[in-house]
């Protein structure tokens, strides 16, 4: 990294102007590997990193923008970048990677641009890209969305490195996963009802269950999994985070519940369901991801999933991640729930209606694979939230569908 001392002043100039004011050494070193910074280099860096994002976030907003705006130039991320971004740490033939879309509905716009850039680095060093079909919530599940998933997602990422997974499926994973934490006294069951628990949150106070033998866990699990132990809302599995971390969102979190809604892809066989960070967490150390591109409102999520991981021992195995800013998209509906109902209703005729951002639609309309790759490249790792409305992204997705 040539230039250091600036280029650090720079990205941290350039978080605090993002971010109200305040920059934060994480960001800024993560923005570093864009110049060059190497992993080894981290430690070397740390130090001055600290020293000036501190500076810069003594000064005013005004005095940092007009700081920001000499340093700028600096900063090697370019609108119109080419090509894709480095991805740090990626070692080639061993690029493992994933997109995990909800059952709860089709593949749209927004899918297509967070997950191309994950199968386009799998693409360019090697490795393995896994499509997780997230169904563990029976709740929350689109019957037809199984098939609408496998089927775009095989016209979007081609190559014979994309698989495609079913959580339904691999339920024993998640068990597994779970009873390995309880072994650890790294979760616990817990039989407070929602409104005790939630006391003990507001009062950061641990549970009464939370004190008890691994053994007597062990005990409680078996009886969440058998249909005559416990019922629904009578127990969950936490993890034992502890109750006092200022991240109220952090403190001991469900991993699993009871839920007997009929799955529709597997009937009653199940009672006991992972949650998100469970289900993810487990799958991610089974399928020994590398690395993570995910959307920012995930951060909480992911500083769980990397306890999980701590809690299992394999803190050297947490994956590389980047967090992307959300995309909304002006004047184009998302909501699988609101498509849904106009298509029942017959304003649509389908999911792949030419008026629907859908990717069954795009794929109909004649849009090609690599025009959201491009796209994808193009917003590269921006943390930065967007707005675009549907006339510019048209635009663009024109252009580079023409290309
Ligand atoms: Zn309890």
């Amino acid at each position: 990294m040539k230039n250091p001392e600036k280029k650090i002043r720079a990205y941290a100039l350039k978080n605090a102007v993002h971010y109200g004011g305040k920059a934060r050494t994480g960001s800024v070193i993560s923005a570093l590997f864009n110049e060059g910074l190497k992993r080894s280099e981290v430690k070397k860096y740390s130090k001055k990193v600290n020293e000036i994002v501190a500076e810069v976030n003594k000064l005013s907003s005004e005095e940092q923008i007009r700081e920001f705006r000499k340093l700028e130039k600096l900063i090697s991320i370019r609108k119109g970048r080419k090509g894709l971004p480095e991805l740090p740490g990626a070692k080639k033939g061993k690029v493992i990677m994933r997109f995990a879309p909800s059952a709860s509905g089709p593949l749209h716009i927004g899918h297509a641009l967070t997950a191309s850039l994950s199968f386009l680095f799998v693409r360019k060093y090697g490795g393995k890209f896994y499509v997780r079909i997230e169904d563990t919530n029976p709740e929350n599940i689109y019957p037809k969305a199984y098939g609408m998933i496998k089927r775009e997602s095989r016209w979007l990422f081609p190559g014979k490195f994309m698989k495609i997974l079913i959580q339904s499926d691999r339920m024993k994973i998640y068990y597994d996963c779970a009873e390995k934490l309880l072994k650890k006294g790294a979760a616990y069951v817990c039989t407070c009802s929602q409104e005790e628990f939630k006391e003990f949150v507001e009062k950061m106070k641990n549970c009464p269950c939370r004190s008890i033998s691994i053994r007597e866990n062990l005990e409680r699990w078996k009886k969440m999994l058998n249909k005559n132990g416990f019922q629904e809302g009578e127990a969950v599995l936490r993890f034992k985070s502890g109750m006092k971390d200022k991240n109220p969102a952090m403190r001991d979190f469900p991993l699993a519940r009871i839920n007997l809604t009929k799955h529709p892809k597997q009937g009653n066989k199940y009672r006991v369901w992972p949650l998100m960070n469970l289900a993810v967490a487990a799958d991610d150390i089974d399928l020994k991801m590398t690395h993570i591109i995910r959307a920012k409102d995930h951060r909480d999520n992911a500083e769980r999933q990397k306890k999980i991981y701590i809690a299992l021992g394999l803190k050297t195995k947490v994956p590389w991640t980047a967090f992307l800013g959300r995309i909304k998209f002006k004047d184009l509906e998302l909501s699988t729930t609101k498509m849904k109902k106009k298509i029942e209703e017959g304003k649509y005729s389908g999911w792949d209606d030419l008026k629907l951002p859908t990717l069954a639609s795009l794929k109909k309309q004649g849009y090609k694979p690599s025009a959201f790759w491009k796209f994808a490249e193009q917003i590269g790792f921006s943390e930065t939230d967007k707005v675009i409305d549907k006339e510019e992204f048209f635009k663009l997705l024109n252009s580079f569908n023409k290309n």
